[in-house]
């Protein structure tokens, strides 16, 4: 055969090969979504040298004045990018709204939300970020602390972002992905969308909160204000990742009562409160329902602290559980065994009292199943495998569900947290801005 002969017979399969790529080329340049990596480092970069790290034993709010040195930059941004809105209330909470670019008059209010402050677990003063440009794969000493090194054997996850941008922290501070990665992930999303008009999306509202380390994100919050149907919290792991379970979690007190007297006439009389919370302690399982026993579904109870005298002495628990009546069978049975151990000390009582913490957003987030399917389909659309995951902890998100504003959890990278060695890849930066500009889409594109 002649060439003539056998290209005479290909190409007309070449030409439906090549218009069928051209086709799905073209449905998924449909959805693509180009969000500048540059200006994304660029931004992160800026976030994490602003010190904001909030702390537990403070009363005020926000409970360190720092965290508004960052929600001020926000709110200069915000106005400059020329969004709607942008404001920040005396508590240290940023909101701001991109208007709609829809014809359609009922699509719900969207919010994106995440935190300015870093855990108080490890310094966030004088942060210097360093990007590391096609990372190599190799372990990577930090400059400022020889001892922390990113190594691959401990980190797998490094493994993704071989030939990919990464950024680390210098050695002494944490790096505060946790969570500046959620802050610039919305920021460039909103660039995006005000400079793509083009893009269909209903009304989305930003709010960025104070405290979330310190468990009172959502404390000042104005939800009326804030007037959101759906909300999506960006403050997760790796890439693809949605969380739209938590924790349900209670506290727990057990006051004890012992009986008091002079210690030198004391002989069959004195009975001493604190040990008896020591014997409570100790009848608890050792190798099961504790934090450091325990994984995936199964909940647990956690002695936090222990204060008292001889006289009267009190255990503070923490109860946790997926379900609240597996919370509920937590409380019994913790409740049984100190009343158990007591009952053997003549004369002394005790006392249990029981409070909420927060619920498992799940059971909100099933009465609206569209919230999570929508950010699911936003996170295929990027380009990534969805991988579904239970917090064993709680979330702003947590408490905005049970506020009325249902609200998942999705990824933005950030790996080893509230650590020296905490780092980040910029694609999955970039991954989750798509994300965002994508679940804009979807929420417009389904609504009629
Ligand atoms: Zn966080």
């Amino acid at each position: 055969m002649t060439y003539e002969q056998v290209s005479g017979i290909l190409y007309p399969v070449s030409r439906i090969f090549y218009r069928s790529t051209f086709l799905i080329f073209t449905a998924y340049s449909l959805f693509m979504i180009n969000i500048d990596k540059d200006a994304l480092t660029a931004r992160f970069m800026k976030y994490v040298q602003v010190d904001t790290q909030s702390d537990p034993n403070s009363n005020s709010f926000p409970t360190t004045e720092k965290q508004k040195d960052l929600s001020k930059i926000l709110l200069e941004e915000l106005k400059q990018m020329g969004l709607s809105d942008v404001e920040l209330d005396e508590y240290g909470y940023v909101y701001a709204t991109i208007p709609s670019s829809s014809d359609k008059k009922h699509v719900p209010v969207i919010c994106f939300c995440s935190h300015v402050d870093t855990a108080p677990d490890c310094s966030g003063t004088n942060v210097k970020p360093i990007l590391h440009k096609n990372y190599d794969g190799t372990d990577i000493v930090l400059p400022d602390d020889h001892t922390q090194v990113l190594k691959r054997s401990v980190s797998a996850y490094l493994e993704n972002h071989i030939g990919g941008d990464i950024i680390t922290a210098s050695g002494n501070t944490l790096l505060g992905a946790d969570d500046k990665a959620g802050v610039a992930i919305i920021m460039q999303a909103a660039q995006y969308l005000i400079t793509n008009p083009e893009t269909k999306h209903g009304l989305i509202r930003i709010v960025f909160t104070p405290d979330e380390e310190v468990g009172k994100g959502a404390a000042k919050i104005d939800i009326k204000k804030l007037g959101a149907d759906f909300g999506y919290t960006l403050d997760g792991g790796e890439a693809g990742s949605m969380e739209d379970e938590t924790f349900s979690a209670d506290g727990a007190s057990i006051i004890i009562n012992g009986v008091i007297a002079h210690p030198g006439y004391a002989k069959d009389k004195l009975v001493n409160a604190m040990k008896i919370a020591g014997a409570v302690l100790d009848a608890l399982p050792k190798n099961e329902w504790s934090p450091e026993t325990t994984e995936g579904k199964q909940g647990f109870v956690h002695p936090v602290a222990i204060n008292g005298i001889a006289e009267k002495t009190t255990i503070e628990f923490i109860v946790r559980d997926f379900t609240t009546a597996g919370l509920t069978a937590n409380h019994e049975r913790l409740k049984r065994i100190a009343e158990t151990v007591v009952s053997e000390y003549k004369d002394c009582s005790m006392e249990y009292l029981q409070w909420e913490q927060y619920r498992n957003m799940k059971a909100v987030l099933d009465k609206n199943p569209q919230v999570a399917a929508y950010a699911a389909e936003a996170i295929e659309r990027a380009g990534l495998k969805v991988k579904n995951e239970s917090i064993r902890g709680g979330t702003d998100g947590s408490r905005l569900s049970y506020m009325g504003l249902p609200c998942p959890n999705i990824f933005t990278g950030m790996q080893n947290i509230h650590s020296k060695l905490e780092w980040i890849g910029v694609n999955d930066m970039a991954k989750a801005a798509e994300t965002v500009v994508h679940l804009a889409m979807i929420w417009e594109e389904k609504t009629k």
